[in-house]
């Protein structure tokens, strides 16, 4: 196998456009170029590997080919891949490939330069030994999310003398984590230096891709900073090249069936009011009493009903747009306690049967209204919501139905559902569940008990 050989020297100007000129210059000195590239050496196609025999036969005592031992190219400039910039990546160790289209040689010194905007970075490159491209491997770990520049400087072109077309091509590490639709868990930090201290924990779901605008370790652990939608803030668990780790979605069992026992629900703090899974199945202490019930009359309602003060703030703001665009809500009913919701359940067993009630109304222990952020709205003299055939056909309902998640305020079994929901279509009952999750589970399309439950909120 006879191969020559040429030598790309970083700062050797020469106008000799022969290949051959440039053979075996091993002793030429180095520019001070942040490229090794004089002890790099590019290897142009041979004529007996698998290229059409040479037009002119070489003598076998010598060893250097002659240059129409080259294989004959076109007249097309050859042109430059990088890694597309927009699919991000070369945060691994294989470093920053630059691709020609056809084998080329440089004339002139010829170096590659790798700089961001902080100016020129120390890379080593190897320079494919087919002419066909090099490699770039920063000496630096290259930033999460960044744009690069690759640069050829010096005369470069094919084996017809066509220049390359470009000499200048941008790279960029990652920005896009690949989150499958799954459940993960968010973490915030403090503001310390290390960072060591998770702050929050949650459960999210990420419906689709997110966007991560940073990477880094804290204690061995690598993260990905979400940096857009309604995650953004929040660190995962994830690998640099933007693949998040620890999806729970598998790990997480079944949204159970809506059997009727009595199992503790998970979650029960007082702080915790927003994730608290109540169905059929998991049920509150009896004990249970929210610390900071008001009355409703202080978000502009009809007073003598309950709800706990941290929802009276978006229960005023929501009465108030539902009353500016016409819709006249009213309370029929709010905070019930543990021995309220025995009269209640009771008495649509006396009134229905006891079949009948369960669909319908919560066994004591199993109602919304005992954590204090649920409420049963009606029309403002009305009759009682459930005695319309569908009272989210009427302008309050209707309003309720459209607006109430911007609110904060989530229909928890609506049309459809009970299945899901465990309960009866009841387009009267809202619960309080902040806006931020209330905004999470409108886009996610699904029930309120199963988000919470897609987030792990239901297990202990
Ligand atoms: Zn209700």
């Amino acid at each position: 196998m006879d191969k020559f050989y040429t030598r790309w020297q970083a700062g050797q100007a020469r106008g000799d456009a022969s290949p051959l000129a440039e053979t075996m210059s091993h002793n030429a000195p180095m520019a001070k170029l942040p490229l090794a590239l004089a002890s790099l050496v590019l290897v142009l196609g041979s004529a007996s590997c698998g290229s059409p025999p040479s037009p002119v036969p070489s003598p076998s005592s010598e060893p250097t080919p002659s240059p129409t031992a080259v294989p004959t190219p076109d007249a097309v400039a050859p042109t430059v891949t990088t890694q597309d910039p927009a699919a991000g990546g070369l945060l691994d160790d294989a470093g920053i490939t630059v691709s020609f289209s056809e084998p080329v040689r440089a004339v002139d010194g010829a170096s590659f330069q790798l700089t961001s905007e902080g100016g020129v970075i120390s890379a080593i490159v190897s320079l494919d030994p087919d002419g066909l491209g090099a490699t770039l491997k920063p000496d630096v770990t290259l930033s999460f999310a960044t744009t690069y520049t690759v640069t050829l400087s010096g005369l470069v072109h094919d084996l017809a003398g066509n220049r390359l077309a470009r000499t200048s091509w941008n790279v960029a590490t990652t920005n896009r984590v690949s989150f499958a639709p799954g459940t993960y868990t968010g973490y915030q930090f403090g503001d310390s230096p290390a960072h060591l201290t998770a702050l929050k924990r949650s459960t999210l779901t990420s419906p689709s891709t997110a966007t991560a605008s940073a990477w880094q370790t804290m204690d061995d652990a690598g993260y990905l900073l979400i940096d857009a939608g309604i995650w953004a803030g929040y660190w995962v668990h994830g690998e640099p090249d933007g693949t998040a780790l620890d999806d729970l979605t598998a790990a997480l069992p079944g949204l159970p069936a809506c059997d009727y026992v009595d199992l503790p629900a998970a979650r029960t703090a007082y702080g915790q009011w927003g994730t608290t899974v109540l169905d059929t199945v998991f049920q509150l202490p009896d004990g249970y009493v929210p610390p900071d019930l008001v009355d409703t009359s202080q978000a502009g309602l009809n007073g003598s009903y309950y709800v706990r003060a941290i929802a009276q703030e978006d229960l005023a703001a929501m009465i108030e747009a539902a009353g500016s665009a016409g819709a006249r809500l009213a309370v029929q009913s709010a905070y019930r306690s543990y021995a309220g919701q025995v009269l209640t359940f009771n008495g649509w067993v006396n009134q229905s049967g006891y079949a009948q009630a369960l669909r319908v109304s919560a066994r004591p222990g199993h109602s919304e209204h005992q954590l204090g952020t649920a409420i049963d709205f009606k029309t403002v003299g009305g009759i009682a919501p459930w005695r319309y055939a569908d009272w989210a056909t009427s302008t309050e309902g209707a309003w309720l139905a459209a607006n109430a998640w911007k609110f904060g305020w989530l229909m928890s079994y609506p049309k459809g559902s009970s299945a899901l929901s465990c309960y009866s279509y009841e387009p009267w009952h809202y619960r309080y569940v902040g806006r931020t999750t209330a905004a999470a589970v409108h886009a996610a399309g699904v029930t309120l008990r199963e988000w919470l439950w897609s987030q792990g909120y239901g297990v202990h």
